[in-house]
């Protein structure tokens, strides 16, 4: 029978999400989605000395802003719970008192000091089957000892003991068949007395058993934890609940080789997280998508398509047709370069796809801020005819503002370029014909009625229309001359003329 698909995204709260997590968890939720599935959120905090306070609500408000939908998990709920691994102590406790029983694990009182000095002693110094019989431990203290050790407080860890020379295999979705021996690796510490808790190896594993975890779609820089996770299915016998792995390419630099980092986007001008980040403990604030304009839809939209792609040139893709195209077992085995260039450019298709109404709420928040009265149907109108030259809803005001904000100032190259002798004398004419005409609404007709007028007067339509819309906008800038005219509207445009007559002297 096919097991129900149950994944999970299980950050620690150490800081940020970083923009390649928040893929992981996006795929995550694609694939959940995809099969009818369920998406666990669950918090790996077993790790007490990288605790960040603020981080978990971080994510929390992250995942939420970009509409990524937990089913259960810390702050969602569910049965599988506590969610929180800093909450599950007594579980852990009981399975690291499994392995001991079963001599699959062992107790290890070697101090950092007493390892240290094996390190220099030993080169290339390793916690394995070549080494532990050296080690202060239970493998090589008597049972009294070890109990006496305990009785009085004695901090210790539970390793896992790694029998040497077995083949490890992980069967990955996107990379085959990963085979390692054992030999290679160390006897990892499973559980520590000093903080009551189990180490990440133990916890994760645990608990996908326990919450019946059947995917684990994570980064690849977990890859070479998962022979170790392999192993510890086996110790516990539970080979046959072992999830599917599937580990993701690395998100790579935009220029160059090596792994995307936050220096990266300081360096390149681009966010790295999906919101603003106030560090707690430096005080340092980092840049967010959110923040930085984006839109959620462009967002997922984005980061869909770094390692994965629907096969076809089909590029703008929503939440829903996103799952149903994706394809795990189609993602790339090499890193994905960020090409932050793409991310803008989803955003600018995004703003496209919104109401003029909506969008136009920016620039009635910005005339609000200044003070200044607009009409809303000609606020939407404005955003209308500029939205197409924005990339972010913050540059609609700075495109728009022209329409609210009459020009006091011409620019002095295009003055330069289009204010002739003879200019005055045109745009003097123009300003009297159009006092008489009222069709100002109907952009077609204007530009007619203005066309024609021009001709009959033998003027060059180039040397009206250009000095005609410098006087309206202040520089050589703009959408359509009578899409201009009709937002301004007859009184405004004849404001505009004369303003500009009166001041332009050349
Ligand atoms: N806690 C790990 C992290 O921070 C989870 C790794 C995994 O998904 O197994 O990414």
């Amino acid at each position: 029978m096919e097991r129900k698909v149950r994944v999970r995204f299980a950050p620690s709260p150490t800081g940020a999400l970083h923009i390649g997590g928040v893929r992981t968890c996006l795929y995550n939720y694609l694939f959940a989605k995809q099969h009818g599935g369920e998406l666990i959120f669950r918090i790996e905090d077993t790790d007490s000395q990288r605790f960040v306070p603020g981080a978990e609500e971080y994510i929390i408000e992250a995942l939420t802003w970009l509409g990524i939908k937990f089913d259960e998990g810390v702050s969602f709920g569910g049965n599988y719970g506590p969610y929180r691994q800093s909450e599950r102590k007594d579980i852990y406790k009981k399975y690291v008192q499994q392995l001991l029983d079963a001599g699959k694990a062992y107790i290890a009182f070697d101090t950092p000091e007493e390892l240290d000095e094996k390190r220099k002693q030993i080169a290339n110094f390793q916690y394995d089957t070549t080494t532990r019989m050296q080690m202060t431990n239970s493998l090589t203290l008597s049972a009294e000892e070890v109990e006496q050790r305990i009785a009085s407080g004695e901090q210790y860890v539970v390793r896992f003991k790694i029998e040497a020379g077995e083949d490890v295999v992980v069967n990955d979705l996107i990379r085959g068949e990963v085979c390692i021996n054992s030999s290679i690796l160390d006897d990892k510490v499973l559980y520590k007395s000093a903080d009551n808790l189990p180490t990440y190896h133990l916890a994760n594993i645990v608990d996908d058993h326990l919450m019946q975890v059947s995917h684990v779609i994570r980064g690849e820089e977990w890859l070479p934890s998962a022979p170790l996770h392999v192993l510890l299915y086996r110790a516990f016998g539970w080979e046959d609940t072992m999830p599917q792995f599937v580990h993701l390419s690395l998100l790579l630099k935009p220029d160059g080789n090596g792994k995307l980092s936050k220096r990266d986007g300081d360096r390149l001008g681009f966010p790295v997280f999906p919101l603003e980040w106030h560090d707690p403990k430096t005080g340092d604030v980092s840049s967010g998508y959110r923040e930085s304009g984006y839109l959620p839809e462009a967002v997922i939209n984005f980061l869909a398509l770094l390692g994965w792609n629907p096969g076809n040139d089909q590029e703008v893709l929503s939440m829903d047709e996103l799952i149903k195209l994706f394809n795990i077992e189609k993602c790339s085995k090499s890193g994905a370069k960020f090409d932050y260039e793409k991310g803008k450019h989803f955003n600018h298709i995004y703003l496209q796809q919104k109401s003029n109404a909506e969008l136009a709420q920016v620039v009635l928040d910005k005339l609000a801020e200044l003070g200044l009265e607009a009409d809303a149907t000609k606020v939407e109108m404005a955003v209308a005819a500029m939205k197409e030259r924005a990339t972010f809803t913050k540059d609609l005001w700075d495109l728009c503002r022209f329409f609210f904000v009459a020009p006091k100032e011409f620019n002095e190259k295009d003055v330069q370029k289009r204010w002739k002798e003879n200019t005055p004398t045109l745009l003097n004419d123009l300003l009297q014909f159009l006092e008489t005409i009222d069709c100002f609404d109907n952009v077609e007709q204007t530009e007619e009625t203005v066309k024609a007028w021009c001709e009959e007067k033998g003027y060059g339509l180039g040397n009206v229309m250009n000095p005609f819309r410098l006087t309206l906008v202040g520089e050589m800038k703009g959408p359509h001359m009578f899409t201009i005219t009709q937002i301004l509207g007859k009184d405004e445009v004849l404001r505009r003329l004369q303003y500009a007559l009166d001041t332009i002297v050349k």
